[in-house]
């Protein structure tokens, strides 16, 4: 169904009348429905997801399956093993002053939620949450990203297929689509975008103290020091910047190596870069878009910046504006206020800055807000501690890159400016549930016996439980 501004709020309360039928759904209902969302995925639509993430952005088949299908669909996998046990009832401990009583945790559904996700993963990053929220047994609304029109229009109908609506809606359109939605009662919003943007939901859900999620960017850095296998380390970083053009929340967002690795650092990065592109990168099937005009001309303006700035452009620097293309690129002897240092990059240009101590990485990073990763590539285990110890970041991954993402048992999220609770595995599962807690009285308690009115034998008894409970 496509829906409009005035029945956005039909949509909802329709949601919201079935709240309880889905909330109480058996696990195996849940699994189901899960299973049908992954034949979609894998068999009826992979060829259109394909397909239009190419017309999107020129997204490479590969990346397409490994980096759009395979998380959904593995999520979905690592969901449907542990779900029975995390909708169990959890028994707790009862402490002997509530003796005659015993307690639990129901995880319970929040009720109506909304999803609203990017582009630059438009499919992970929108059927990722919605198997957590389906797992907890709510009922969702979906508002994809308008920058990736034909992925929207494929995950439109898979919605429509797999889903009823009453249980899952999606709907398209600009961002006052967004704004409408957000006016609405929501029990919760779980928004992966900018911080800026991120902004405003956590505003409009403060209006009815909806609970949010909040899956926030900004600059990612990576500290490569004197001991690691810096060929290694060079190839992995290449793999972690340009997939997707950069174009990744946790992509390295700018790199800290030290001074004396410098010029082998330089080498070793041509090396592979060529080893992954050839010479005619704008031509390589491995290698995709930046997302349309607006996005190719922020980063074009942070180049001319750079530029402007005496800043040394290593490797790269071409760019097609009719293609929306700019080659991987490699700056150094930028200044703090440059723009490549001052807002999130989100494209394929990757600035370095080099050290003499890692006291100097640690201040550096810690002068800027937490970020959703922090890479470090050393072999020096102390070391490793330091930076972690003594830094703050959403996730860090320790000799590679964005390979946190994909451990489902591992909490995925920012702190802060980089985002505001978690996702993934149970954590997703957490994210859209209450935990209710539960207190039966079996027997007449000990409360019941200090109940006013209060006398000296009650005080005395309330005087011993403090002493000695
Ligand atoms: P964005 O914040 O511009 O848009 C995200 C969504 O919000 C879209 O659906 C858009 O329609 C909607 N939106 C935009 N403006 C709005 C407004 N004023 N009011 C209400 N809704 C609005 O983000 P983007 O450009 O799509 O994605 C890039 C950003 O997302 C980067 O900062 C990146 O780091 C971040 N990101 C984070 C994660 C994560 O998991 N933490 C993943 C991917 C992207």
């Amino acid at each position: 169904m496509n829906y409009s501004n005035n029945t956005y709020s039909v949509l909802f309360n329709t949601q919201k009348s079935h709240q309880l039928v889905i909330g109480n759904s058996a696990y195996k209902e849940r699994i189901n429905i899960l299973k049908a969302l992954q034949t979609a995925l894998e068999k009826t639509y992979k060829q259109a997801l394909r397909d239009a993430l190419y017309k999107d952005f020129k997204k490479p088949q590969l990346e397409v399956d490994l980096t759009e299908i395979y998380p959904v669909v593995d999520e979905i996998k690592f969901v449907s093993k542990h779900l029975r046990s995390w909708m169990r009832r959890q028994k707790v401990d009862t402490p002997l002053t509530l003796l005659g009583s015993s307690s639990w945790i129901k995880n319970e559904s929040k009720g109506v939620c909304l999803i609203i996700s990017p582009w630059n993963f438009p499919v992970n990053l929108t059927f990722g949450p919605l198997v957590s929220a389906i797992a907890a047994g709510n009922t969702v609304i979906i508002k994809p990203s308008e920058m990736t029109p034909h992925t929207s229009k494929v995950m439109h109908d898979i919605v429509n297929e797999v889903f009823d609506e009453e249980h899952v809606a999606l709907v398209e359109g600009e961002v006052e689509v967004s704004t409408e939605l957000l006016k609405l009662p929501f029990n919760h919003i779980f928004f992966t975008g900018s911080p800026q943007v991120g902004k405003i939901v956590m505003k409009a859900a403060a209006e009815h103290l909806t609970s949010v999620t909040l899956e926030l960017g900004g600059k990612s850095p990576v500290i490569i020091d004197d001991t690691t296998n810096l060929d290694k380390a060079v190839k992995k970083v290449i793999f972690g910047k340009f997939l997707n053009v950069g174009q990744t929340c946790i992509a390295p967002d700018y790199v800290l190596i030290n001074e004396a690795i410098k010029p082998a650092f330089i080498q070793s990065f041509k090396k592979h870069l060529k080893e992954f592109y050839a010479e005619d990168v704008l031509n390589s099937n491995s290698y995709g878009r930046i997302v349309n005009q607006k996005h190719f001309e922020r980063l074009h303006g942070y180049l001319e910046d750079a530029k402007s700035r005496n800043a040394t452009i290593a490797i790269g620097g071409v760019s097609e504006e009719k293609e929306n293309y700019i080659e991987p690129t490699l700056v150094f002897d930028l200044d703090d206020e440059s723009d490549l240092m001052t807002n999130e990059i989100f494209g394929p240009i990757l600035p370095v800055k080099t050290y003499t101590s890692i006291s100097e990485v640690l201040d550096y990073i810690n002068s800027k807000d937490k970020p959703l990763a922090l890479y470090i590539f050393s072999s020096n285990k102390k070391r490793v501690d330091e930076i972690i110890n003594n830094t703050r970041a959403g996730g860090t991954c320790v000799n590679h890159n964005l390979l946190q993402f994909l451990n489902h048992n591992l909490p995925f999220g920012g702190s802060n400016n980089s985002g505001i609770g978690k996702s993934h595995g149970y954590y997703g599962f957490l994210e859209f549930t209450n935990q209710r807690s539960v207190l039966k009285q079996h027997t007449i308690g000990a409360v019941d016996l200090l109940m006013p009115p209060y006398t000296n034998f009650k005080q005395k008894i309330v005087d011993l439980t403090i002493k000695w409970f």
